[in-house]
């Protein structure tokens, strides 16, 4: 299997990371060369042509990808992006990040991903709709409730997830509520799900608190990144927290006021206007001077590889939280670890997502649906656990937050593999 870097965007290859991770982690942990070998590569990924008629009348062939990367713990898990860049390798590398993810938060599944090269702001709602179902076509007897469980993701919505889980239902002749989550509240999703992610990263930021002594009062924090994720988090942060929000930004630049913002005025803002940009009584900054503002905690909310070996050193927070996927490189890493900044790395600090999808599929076989309150106590349960699980490994083998959580997941993942007869 080959592995390029994009020359066009110059953007480093995800999967090599994933290797590179691998490597490194397989050495600390002394896993066998076997298992070694069984965590390198996905287990199986297709590769799909999906037709659609277009409302001009022609037909137009759009490329799609499944990437089941491992389910030695149970069936695989992962969303699908529609994305105008999508690559089978950065399909790839979140299809493994996913089953770190799960393993990391003792789930009972593997990992997957999906994505289908296409641009779906361009594409009319009728249009979106044949292309969800027409990748469901392309890949239903190989997903399912008991086999590999898709979720939305970048430009997916819970519309799309209910078409699909719609094609996925008509083909096997019964309702499969199951096969996806994420779903609409009325088909079956779990409530408290579009901030699930946000909130698993608040109770983690809570635990790392309490861990270096930092008094969340008050306490600073910018957000890079406003859209589910960011948005949620800094709303999160200043109404449960207390914490001053005092920058955050999107894709056109962000927003700065020392005295600390409104987040849902400034969400409000954003609706109407499209961007955060030109928020009343604000300072203009650019992406790159947000990660350089003094300030307690910095989230990273957007892109992968946005803090890097060029911008590390000039990081002032005690505190990185990663909500977004990938967003460090491996030379940042070691910056940030050399300067004693505490990172919640995103297998941790963005679980809460998959964490609530699993709520849902649970929920879906019981048929039986529990409130919100009941869903964020159990979440709280699920992400404190995997924090001091990472804590104690980062205490006792004596390296930092990433290296400590890969090396909880993986060492799960060998297990299971060699309890299974497979290394
Ligand atoms: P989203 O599309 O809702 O929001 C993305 C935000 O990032 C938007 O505000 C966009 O303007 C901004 N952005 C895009 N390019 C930018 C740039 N160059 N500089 C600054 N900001 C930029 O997406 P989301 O669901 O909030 O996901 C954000 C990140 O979180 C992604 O990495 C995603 O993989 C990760 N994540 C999301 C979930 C989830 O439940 N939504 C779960 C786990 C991880």
């Amino acid at each position: 299997m080959s592995i390029q870097n994009n020359v066009k965007t110059g953007i480093r290859n995800p999967f090599e990371i994933v290797q590179k991770q691998c490597e490194e982690c397989a050495g600390l942990l002394n896993l066998s060369p076997d298992v070694y070998e069984l965590i390198r590569f996905p287990m199986r990924e297709l590769h799909v042509s999906i037709p659609v008629r277009m409302d001009d009348g022609m037909i137009k062939v759009f490329k799609g990808f499944r990437v089941q990367y491992n389910d030695a713990l149970g069936p695989t898990k992962g969303g699908i992006r529609f994305h105008p860049e999508e690559t089978i390798d950065t399909v790839r590398a979140l299809a493994a990040w996913m089953t770190w993810k799960c393993s990391l938060l003792n789930l009972p599944l593997g990992g997957a991903k999906g994505g289908v090269v296409c641009n779906p702001r361009e594409m009319s709602l009728g249009e979106l709709e044949r292309l969800s179902r027409g990748y469901v076509e392309q890949v239903w007897q190989f997903i399912g409730p008991d086999r590999d469980i898709p979720a939305p993701d970048v430009y997916t919505t819970p519309q799309v997830m209910a078409w699909m889980m719609d094609e996925y239902s008509r083909r096997v002749g019964k309702n499969q509520f199951g096969v996806i989550t994420g779903k609409p509240l009325l088909l079956g999703g779990a409530a408290g799900r579009n901030i699930a992610t946000a909130r698993g990263g608040i109770y983690v930021i809570e635990e790392a608190a309490a861990e270096i002594g930092l008094n969340l009062n008050n306490a600073t924090m910018v957000v890079q990144g406003y859209g589910n994720v960011g948005y949620h988090a800094a709303a999160l942060a200043h109404e449960l927290l207390g914490c001053k929000i005092i920058a955050v930004s999107d894709r056109k630049g962000g927003i700065y006021r020392k005295k600390g913002l409104d987040p849902r005025l400034v969400y409000e803002y954003k609706q109407t206007h499209g961007s955060v940009v030109g928020f009343p009584d604000t300072e203009p900054i650019t992406n790159g001077e947000l990660f350089e503002l003094e300030a307690d905690i910095l989230c990273p909310s957007a892109l992968e590889n946005v803090i890097t070996a060029e911008n590390a050193a000039k990081i002032k927070a005690r505190l990185i939280a990663e909500l977004a996927n990938g967003p460090t490189t491996p030379e940042a890493d070691e910056i940030l670890s050399e300067k004693g900044i505490h990172i919640l790395p995103d297998i941790l600090c963005n679980a809460g997502g998959v964490t609530v999808s699993y709520f849902e599929m649970v929920q879906n076989f019981n048929m039986y649906y529990w409130d919100e309150a009941e869903v964020f106590e159990r979440l709280q349960r699920k992400m404190t656990a995997a924090y001091r699980a990472v804590l104690q490994t980062a205490q006792k083998y004596k390296v930092n937050m990433r290296k400590a959580a890969y090396m909880v997941a993986l060492n799960r993942l060998a297990e299971a593999m060699k309890l299974r007869g497979w290394a």
